[in-house]
């Protein structure tokens, strides 16, 4: 007897219900129309079924701070990290996990349970690193956590940064990040990837380079980013994100450097909601959105996953955590509104955020893998943009660990024909 049986999921493009059994070590046993039992039985009222949604760029140590000490009232990056710069001196252990842990248990009932979160590394003590890494122990048996060691003011511009980024590396953190548009110079943004990159090396970890986050189209760190992957061999376990200063390079330029980041085999994850709020606002009108080339990059091969990114910071004040409202603004920046166009979208924030990940061999709904899953009231990709369904059931390694009731509203069309009759 199964430990867990789930009746009449339908699975994308299939037309036929089909139920999913899972055993008392949390594996999926067997997918079909099953005729064993489970202890415990659940109906799946026919609802979608996917892989959980991974985000593949938030900033845990940041969640839930816009405000304190003052709102950033220009929208820009540069006026966020001030603000920014201004909170961080006040942060603890308890405070970092407090809000980080909030914002997990939102997105776990969103349907998240694999995260990518970003912590700034440029404080002396290194307070929310050692918190985030306590908390991603805290969270394993449920929720798979990666933390990037991000060092906010810099490698170079910061010189501190850099024996703090080795020192996160040593303490656990999974990649190494840089920051290299934000750097004084060309130069020195060249040599903070190069820095970068060698203590990935070194500690054997991935790397997740913020690069290009703003509207200046000769900012140009990709291709360095994509080059050092190429030579060090490190290829799909680097990842660059944003790359907005793609929104404004020339097509010459552009057919050059899509080719290079193919062949390099990076990550790119773009993070709609924030970038459509920050970027741009240098400009006058037409006013660009800055968001990276989603569709075009895609089409030539490269593999692109979608972020939800902050959730109430210095840096955007608004978000949910609910990567299906990423996946709505990216399908309209993107402009991708076609049949497999819509598909790709929700590819955007499952297997192609579990490749940039690197989680690849654990993910996926087949039998043999863990049960991890999400059960959602929506007919196919076009239902869940548009409507941004909660998860009926979000399953982690064979436990429904949440559970929504919530349906669409029905509207009682009895009681408003009945007014109108009067
Ligand atoms: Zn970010």
């Amino acid at each position: 007897m199964y430990d867990l049986v789930i009746r009449n999921l339908k699975f994308p493009s299939d037309p036929h219900l089909k139920d999913i059994a899972i055993g008392d070590d949390g594996l999926i046993k067997e997918i079909g129309t099953i005729s064993a039992c489970g202890k415990k039985e659940v109906e799946g009222y026919g609802d979608l079924v996917l892989p959980p949604f991974v985000e593949s760029h938030i900033h845990l140590d940041t969640v839930l701070t816009a405000g304190t000490p003052r709102w950033n009232e220009s929208g820009t990056l540069f006026e966020g990290i001030q603000i920014w710069g201004e909170r961080k001196k006040n942060l603890t252990a308890s405070d970092v996990k407090t809000r980080a842990l909030e914002v997990l248990q939102n997105q776990i009932s969103y349907g998240v349970l694999h995260v990518r979160s970003h912590v700034d590394i440029s404080d002396p003590d290194l307070t929310a690193l050692r918190a985030l890494l306590e908390l991603k122990e805290q969270v394993s048996p449920y929720l798979s956590l990666q933390i990037v060691a991000f060092p906010q003011d810099g490698l170079i511009s910061n010189q501190d940064n850099q024996n703090r980024l080795e020192e996160a590396l040593r303490l656990g953190a999974d990649a190494a990040g840089a920051i290299p548009h934000n750097e004084y110079t060309r130069e020195q943004g060249i040599e903070s990837l190069e820095i970068c990159f060698s203590l990935a090396q070194k500690y054997n970890r991935m790397i997740n380079v913020f690069c290009d986050e703003t509207d200046d189209a000769q900012s140009r760190f990709l291709e360095v980013v994509a080059m050092l992957a190429l030579e060090t061999g490190l290829k799909n376990k680097v990842t660059a994100s944003h790359a907005n200063a793609m929104a404004h390079y020339s097509e010459p330029y552009m057919a050059r450097l899509i080719g290079l980041v193919r062949d390099s085999d990076i990550n790119i994850v773009s993070c709609p909601l924030v970038s459509s709020a920050m970027q741009g606002r240098f400009d006058s009108w037409p006013k660009g959105r800055g968001i990276t080339r989603i569709k075009e990059l895609w089409k030539a091969g490269i593999n692109v996953s979608i972020g939800h990114d902050d959730i109430l910071t210095p840096f955007y004040p608004f978000g949910t955590g609910n990567m299906l409202q990423a996946a709505h603004m990216a399908a309209h920046l993107a402009q991708m509104t076609g049949k497999h166009e819509a598909e790709e979208i929700i590819n955007m924030i499952t297997h192609r955020g579990a490749i940039t990940l690197q989680i690849e061999a654990q993910y996926g709904i087949d039998a043999g893998k863990p049960a991890s899953f999400v059960t959602l009231p929506a007919r196919d990709s076009f239902d869940l943009i548009r409507h941004q369904p909660m998860c009926r059931y979000v399953v982690s390694r064979g436990k429904i660990i949440s559970e929504n009731e919530y349906h669409l509203p029905r509207v009682n069309m009895d009681v408003l024909l009945k007014r109108q009759r009067r």
